[in-house]
């Protein structure tokens, strides 16, 4: 076992909510390290939907997931937060009243008071399509989510779906590639009217095509795709020339190993009270998507409220013997001094 890292708090998952929890604690003197699975921090932000906008983080009226996290990071670097990515938490053990040792599948032990797990829906992987053959391609032709769009520039590209972000990239990616074909079960989608409304008003004036049906075959040689077979609903056969594909299938959320941490769990959710998101274990908090509680809205903007509130109970159980006084980063010369600005 390597020597264990040392640290006030261990935040579990570097996703929005785990990244403005960093900000939190820092204005709290309370320093962090976050490990996530992922090779980037961001979680579903910088992993699903990184070019895609959000409309509803407060005081910001449009940022992309890539923009938010670049943000999240310029907002916390004034706390040098120590991240460890591309590592999975196995193990949480208490050792301490607080205290608690973590360790991860590269097998790197902390110790920490605190534990925030802000995990959002555990290690979440996209549903595979069922077409014989597709993870041939997977990675080189057929892509679960959008990384960079310049990728798709003049490819002919078959989208399958029939949801949000079927409809989204097919909107999206429309202008910039030489031709969309999107591929849907049925002709009923459970996308945003408003979207459905111009892929069909693309389709009718033969700017993309449609088809009602589904993906039974891709043809192909070493992982690049040059067509794939649909099959109608009305049971014609189609060969479609295409270089890329996007199936979205929805994701399967994978818990992992939270199960494993000696926290009660509901339908696979963290419990928590509502003052300070504090879980079934003392020192152990859960804040973001992973989280339950009457009223929970999974939106970024809840994980950041639940963060704020985490960090002030997190402070007793570092500095035990230091009173919290609240204060306005606006006009405290002590917590913009911590942020540089002062
Ligand atoms: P996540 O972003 O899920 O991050 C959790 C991180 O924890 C992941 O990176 C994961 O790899 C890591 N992790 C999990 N288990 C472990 C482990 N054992 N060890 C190490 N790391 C681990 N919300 C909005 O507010 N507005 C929107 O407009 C909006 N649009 C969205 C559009 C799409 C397409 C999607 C999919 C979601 C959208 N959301 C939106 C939801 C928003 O992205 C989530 O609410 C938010 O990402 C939750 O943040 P989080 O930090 O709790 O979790």
């Amino acid at each position: 076992m390597s020597e264990a890292i040392k640290t006030d708090v261990l935040i579990i998952g570097a996703g929005p909510c785990g990244l403005f929890a960093v900000f939190e604690l820092g204005l709290l003197d309370i320093k962090a390290h976050l490990i996530d699975i992922l090779d980037k921090v961001g979680g579903q932000c910088a992993e699903l939907y990184p070019e895609k906008p959000i409309y509803d983080i407060p005081g910001v009226p449009m940022v992309t997931g890539h923009g938010l996290t670049e943000q999240l990071m310029e907002q916390i670097k004034p706390f040098s937060p120590t991240f460890h990515l591309g590592e999975m938490v196995e193990k949480v053990e208490k050792i301490g009243d607080p205290g608690f040792r973590v360790t991860t599948d590269a097998g790197k032990v902390f110790e920490c008071k605190v534990v925030v797990i802000a995990a959002g829906g555990g290690s979440f992987q996209p549903k595979r399509p069922p077409v014989p053959g597709i993870e041939a391609y997977e990675g080189t032709s057929v892509f679960y989510a959008v990384r960079k769009m310049e990728q798709f520039r003049d490819k002919h590209v078959v989208i399958v779906g029939g949801g949000d972000s079927a409809l989204d990239w097919t909107l999206n990616l429309h202008p910039l590639a030489k031709r969309i074909t999107l591929v849907h079960r049925r002709d009923d989608f459970r996308a945003a009217p408003h979207s459905v409304e111009q892929m069909r008003a693309l389709v009718a004036s033969g700017k993309m095509d449609l088809r009602i049906g589904q993906v039974t075959a891709l043809e192909g040689s070493n992982g690049q795709l040059s067509a794939a077979t649909i099959k109608g609903n009305d049971n014609a056969v189609e060969t479609v020339p295409c270089e890329m594909m996007l199936p979205f299938f929805g994701l399967t959320m994978k818990l992992g190993p939270v199960a494993e941490w000696g926290i009660a769990l509901e339908h696979n959710l963290v419990p928590v009270e509502t003052s300070a998101f504090e879980t079934s274990v003392p020192g152990i908090f859960a804040i973001g998507d992973i989280n339950t509680y009457p009223g929970k809205i999974k939106l970024i903007l809840c994980g950041f409220h639940e963060g704020a509130l985490m960090a002030q109970k997190a402070h007793r159980y570092v500095y035990p013997e230091k009173r919290l006084v609240f204060q306005y980063t606006t006009s405290s010369s002590s917590l913009q001094k911590k942020l540089g600005v002062n």
